[in-house]
């Protein structure tokens, strides 16, 4: 990993978590010390019902707080819909779009993950853009192909490496315990980092590209350590604060 991109581990909550999880919070916020945060950021993307509340707690301390999606408009007519414009006023710096929870149960296409990301940009928070491949599309060899495409429509054209991060989520290795080798995983990312580079220039080396899929203690060394990983999209570890301060630690190993 380039020195000048800072690791980031950004805990996926997904549907869990109720006003007591603040207690889980609180443990990660107490577990991430000055060692830690010298090293790597951190962020928790709790459901949206506890962002305020997890914003409140995380205030004046090094843990960020996302979000999981967020609707493109900045307001109007969109029963049940946030917008990013909201999230950020509940106290939200990050908005994951994208994550393929999302493309595959809400139909959502790589022109939608863009106008999403388009609406982080707009209002200040970071977007974390997910993009990966199936089972089939990784057994027929089209891994690139796909990763590349989705890479191409999803982007934003006014992406920054400071107002954007991309993860590389191969679907099948999300909560599945399975996860690609780490050379799969510097396959890909320096193929993203190639075409972020074709279509942003220089200023892609700045980018940052994370490993998401059944990351754990017992894989996150060698997963975090390969070559163009600037860390990790976390699901299932992210819930416990033990876990996820565990794989944290790793960024403390030389
Ligand atoms: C995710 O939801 O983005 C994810 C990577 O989940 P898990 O770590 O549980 O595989």
């Amino acid at each position: 990993m380039a020195a000048a991109r800072r690791p980031l581990l950004a805990g996926n909550w997904k549907m869990n978590g109720l006003s007591t999880s603040i207690a889980e919070l609180a443990r990660i916020i107490e577990g991430f010390d000055a060692a830690l945060s010298a090293r790597v950021d951190l962020l928790v993307c709790p459901p949206a019902t506890l962002i305020a509340a997890f914003a409140e707690r995380a205030k004046g301390c090094k843990v960020a707080i996302g979000a999981q999606d967020c609707h493109f408009e900045a307001a109007g007519a969109f029963t049940g819909d946030l917008s990013a414009e909201m999230l950020r006023d509940a106290g939200a710096s990050a908005v994951i779009a994208g994550h393929s929870e999302r493309r595959a149960g809400h139909g959502e296409s790589d022109l939608l993950v863009r106008a999403k990301a388009e609406a982080a940009l707009r209002a200040g928070l970071l977007a974390i853009v997910c993009v990966g491949e199936t089972k089939a599309e990784r057994e027929a060899g089209r891994t690139l192909e796909v990763v590349g495409r989705q890479l191409a429509g999803s982007v934003p054209d006014q992406a920054t490496p400071q107002g954007l991060v991309l993860a590389y989520e191969p679907v099948w290795a999300i909560g599945s315990g399975l996860t690609p080798t780490p050379a799969d995983v510097i396959e890909v990312h320096a193929m993203l980092r190639a075409e972020l580079a074709r279509r942003f220039g220089e200023k892609a080396r700045a980018t940052r590209i994370l490993y998401g899929g059944s990351v754990a203690p017992r894989n996150a060394a060698g997963l975090l350590k390969a070559a163009e990983v600037d860390g990790a999209l976390v699901g299932g570890a992210s819930l416990k604060a033990s876990e996820f301060l565990s794989i944290a630690k790793v960024y403390l190993e030389t």
